[in-house]
């Protein structure tokens, strides 16, 4: 594929254009399975706990999964959901003229498609979903070169939407590339001379709790969804995320961390060390997270948090 100059694209760069337009696609898609209220909610669960999955997350996934696998069938991709059919006969294009306007790197212009995994999260905030608090829901794609993060997309489709009002411009986009920057958002730096720590609202544990009161924040707030709680970050409202626990998986992750990255934040484990991204390994971020708006402040909270909490993740 050419640009309008004529030069071929790179693969990473028709990919997230692709991201960005597929994320929006997959938000109305959202939007209206809510607003007509049939959210078909099923649980995913085994042994009882809150697990649910509804209609939207399941035409998102099938949305963003098909249209990926059509246009780059060498791409590795992991989604949430289990078992989606893929349409095999779609026919719509969604891109971003912006991010194809963008002038690759020299690191951009070498990656090939099969060196590609995707992380897909259809719908963050379930949960939250079905209870119709909207403002916490995301649309979640990222990407990693062989291991690491390198691009990312995060939509939230009730942004600025009203029910029943045509506007499609509703929801916004953030999404970031390696060495080219970020878009759909504004980073602003967390107030000095505070610490604000975001914390899960719906997977608490003891652990977590631990971790989040060694931080020593001058205000925890508890906030719902992986993609809600990295834009908090991003945009200053909190000076990190922590999860001290299991629960957090690499399609919750992936975006948020591309994102935070190419601010200048930092995305570790509880113990330190980088998630790798690549297809292969199990999608639980078994050693929690720590998302936070630089390195400095990561260097903090790693220090603070206690030897015990630490120790309970060494061997997982
Ligand atoms: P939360 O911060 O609780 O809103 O969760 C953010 C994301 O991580 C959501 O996609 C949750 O499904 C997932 N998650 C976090 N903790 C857990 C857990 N203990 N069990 C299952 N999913 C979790
Ligand atoms: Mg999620
Ligand atoms: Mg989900």
């Amino acid at each position: 594929m050419m640009n309008k100059e004529g030069i071929d694209m790179p693969v990473i760069l028709r990919l997230i254009s692709s991201c960005v337009g597929i994320s929006k696609e997959a938000g109305k898609i959202i939007r209206d399975i809510m607003y007509k209220g049939e959210l078909g909610v099923i649980q995913k669960g085994t042994g009882g706990e809150n697990d649910p999955q509804t209609e939207a997350d399941r035409q998102a996934q099938k949305l963003i999964i098909s249209v990926l696998t059509r246009d780059f069938p060498k791409l590795k991709i992991v989604g949430e959901e289990d078992d989606i059919k893929l349409e095999p006969n779609l026919t719509g294009n969604w891109i971003s003229e912006e991010i194809l306007s963008l002038k690759p790197t020299p690191e951009l212009e070498t990656i090939k498609e099969e060196e590609l995994t995707v992380w897909v999260d259809p719908l963050d905030g379930t949960t939250e979903f079905t209870w119709g608090a909207v403002d916490h829901v995301t649309v979640l794609i990222g990407v990693a070169y062989k291991d690491r993060p390198i691009g990312g997309v995060i939509h939230q489709p009730f942004y600025k939407a009203i029910k029943g009002d045509p506007n499609l411009s509703a929801g916004r986009t953030l999404w970031a590339i390696r060495g080219l920057g970020y878009g759909g958002f504004e980073a602003k730096s967390p107030p000095e001379n505070e610490l604000i720590i975001a914390g899960t609202k719906s997977h608490k544990s003891v652990t977590t709790q631990k971790a989040l009161e060694s931080t020593g924040a001058t205000t925890l707030i508890s906030h719902s969804g992986a993609g809600a709680k990295a834009m908090l970050v991003l945009e200053g409202k909190a000076h990190c995320y922590l999860h001290a626990s299991p629960g957090l998986k690499r399609w919750d992750t992936c975006a948020p961390e591309a994102i935070l990255t190419e601010i200048g934040g930092k995305v570790t484990d509880i113990l330190g060390d980088p998630y790798n991204y690549a297809a292969s390994v199990h999608p639980m971020c078994s050693r929690g997270a720590i998302l936070a708006h630089t390195p400095t402040i990561h260097a903090s909270i790693l220090s603070k948090l206690p030897d015990d909490v630490k120790d309970i993740f060494r061997n997982k």
